[in-house]
Formats: C-alpha cells, structure tokens, sequence
C-alpha cells in the first residue's frame, strides 16, 4: 500500500515538472557558478550628442556567455538573478568592472564622458552605497566618470529610503538617471525631491516618433519638464533618423539606440573609442 502511494506522489510529482521549470532550475543553478567560472561581460552601447553626433557616455549592459547556450541576454537571466538575490553579488560585479574601463581607458575618453551602470532594486535593498564606494575605492575610478541608471518602480518602494541612498550615492561624486521613463508611476512631487541629474526617456515612446502624435507629445513635454527641473535627458532607443530629427528638433541634446551604434564589447568599444579621438596631426 505504502509502496504504491509512493509511486502515486513520483507520478504526480514529475509531469508537474514542465520543460520551462527545469530549465529554469539549471539555470539557475548555472547562474550560481557563473561569476566564479568568469562567464560575465560587459558590452557597451554609445550615447552621443544628438545635434554633433560626438560621443557623451555609454551604457554597460550585461551579458552571460554560457559555453552550452551562448550569448544569453539580461532578459532571460536578470529576473532569476533577481528573485534568487544573485543579482547583488553579480551587480557588485559588474559596477568594479566598469570602474576599471574607466581607468583603463582614461586616457581615450572624451571631456564629460560617463559610463552608465543599470542597478536593481535588490542591490538599493542592500548596502549599495558601500558597493559603490568600495568599487571607487579598489579601482580608483573618478566618480565623475560613473553614472548610476535607476527606474521610477524601484525607487516608489520605500521612497524616503531611496531618497536617503540617492544622496549619499550622489555625495560619492557619482550622477544619478532614471531609466525607462515615463514607464513606472510617475509622481511629479517626488521627482522633484529625488536627487537626479538625467531622464532616460523610454523607448516605448521614442520608437513611435515622430508618427504618433500622443508620443510625440509625452516626448516633448518629457524634454520641457527635465529642463524646468534642471535636468539632462537623454532618448533611449533611437533606431532612425526621422526619430533623430525629431529629438533634436525637440531640444533633447542626448541619444541612445542602435542608428548610433549597438551595445559591442570591450575591445570593439576601445576601438570605437579611439576612432571617434580627434587626432593630432604631425605635419
Ligand atoms: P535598459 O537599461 O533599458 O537598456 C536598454 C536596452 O535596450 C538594452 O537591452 C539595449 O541593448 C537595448 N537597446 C539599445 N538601443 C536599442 C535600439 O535602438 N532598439 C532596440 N530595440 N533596443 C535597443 P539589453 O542589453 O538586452 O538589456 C535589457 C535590460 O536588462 C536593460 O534595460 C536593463 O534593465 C537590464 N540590464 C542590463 N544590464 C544590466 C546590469 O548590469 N544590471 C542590471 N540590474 N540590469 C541590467
Ligand atoms: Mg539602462
Ligand atoms: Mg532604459
Ligand atoms: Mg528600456
């Protein structure tokens, strides 16, 4: 009797096992192996001046090369990273990283230019303001060089809290964006209150300019409301000119988006770097 309503528990057990939940829990156990294995890396998009087209910055986005899968994107690995709080170690991670281009490319970058790190609202649970300051510290990275992207939904949380962490992260030296904007619940009294330097606005509405012409509205009054704030903004996404047209026509003096170029790594990034340096001549 005892042996058969075992069978029965191992029959209902497996077939609940469905193809997407094991896939999951191997990769997530992979996850856990893939800092210490050093399958991490980081690639880097540029962001330019929108009427010159000379380069301001560049985001650093994460990716996970698994020897069985390949190239994985955030979007597959970020949620679990997340749920499981590996996000906190890898974060950790990839903010030390891209301290270190800083220094190691220093010498190519432009006036003004920032590295842009995304953070997740597990690591703004935890000590990031000690990350921060321990990644500056261990590299010696210039703060000035490193900008933090933050979103609306992460800091609406535990507000005052993250309003208490975001002075202290901008105490560091390090500039603050609110990535995706436009996209979580706004509230203009906080944003007012919130210690940032930049708008990110979101792709959502830059991809539909300058057809869609309650886009093209939220768009422009993005731009007019970070200029009365005494604020940067930047467009995400920009993919072609007549959205390049738009934005600089509509006064926003940054853009992100693959017309400008995709997310590449390291190495093709130093490269880019040192094609975009003016050159000195020697005649
Ligand atoms: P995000 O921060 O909003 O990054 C922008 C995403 O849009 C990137 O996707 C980028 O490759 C993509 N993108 C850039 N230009 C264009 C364009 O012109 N057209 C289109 N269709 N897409 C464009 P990616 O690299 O897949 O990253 C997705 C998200 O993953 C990021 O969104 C960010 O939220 C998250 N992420 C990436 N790296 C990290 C990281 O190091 N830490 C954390 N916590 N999150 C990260
Ligand atoms: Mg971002
Ligand atoms: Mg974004
Ligand atoms: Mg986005």
């Amino acid at each position: 009797q005892s042996k058969r309503a075992g069978r029965n528990r191992y029959r209902f057990f497996l077939p609940s096992m469905n193809e997407g939940a094991l896939e999951r829990l191997g990769m997530e156990e992979n996850l856990r192996h893939a800092l210490a294995r050093d399958e991490f890396e980081l690639h880097f998009q540029p962001k330019v001046d929108t009427a010159s087209g000379a380069m301001t910055g560049a985001e650093v986005l994460l990716r996970w090369r698994q020897p069985e899968r390949g190239l994985v994107p955030p979007a597959e690995f970020i949620p679990i990273a997340e749920e499981t709080g590996l996000i906190v170690d890898i974060g950790a991670w990839v903010l030390e990283q891209a301290c270190r281009r800083v220094v190691e490319w220093e010498d190519r970058l432009p006036a003004g230019f920032r590295l842009a790190v995304n953070l997740s609202v597990r690591q703004l649970q935890g000590d990031i303001d000690e990350a921060v300051r321990h990644a500056l510290a261990t590299t010696g990275a210039d703060p000035a060089r490193i900008e933090l992207e933050l979103t609306e939904s992460m800091l609406m949380e535990d507000t005052e809290r993250a309003i208490g962490l975001m002075d202290r992260l901008s105490a560091q030296g390090v500039q603050l964006a609110l990535d995706d904007f436009g996209t979580g619940y706004s509230s203009l009294y906080y944003l007012r209150r919130f210690p940032i330097h930049r708008l990110k606005i979101d792709r959502s509405f830059v991809s539909e300019v300058p057809n869609d012409r309650s886009c093209a509205a939220i768009v422009q009054a993005t731009i007019a409301l970070a200029r009365s704030l005494g604020l940067e903004v930047i467009a995400e996404g920009v993919e072609t000119t007549d959205q390049r047209d738009f934005l600089r026509d509509a006064g926003c003096p940054e853009c992100q988006g693959y017309l400008f170029g995709a997310p590449v790594p390291g190495a093709a990034f130093a490269a880019l770097l040192d094609s975009r340096r003016p050159q000195t001549r020697t005649s």
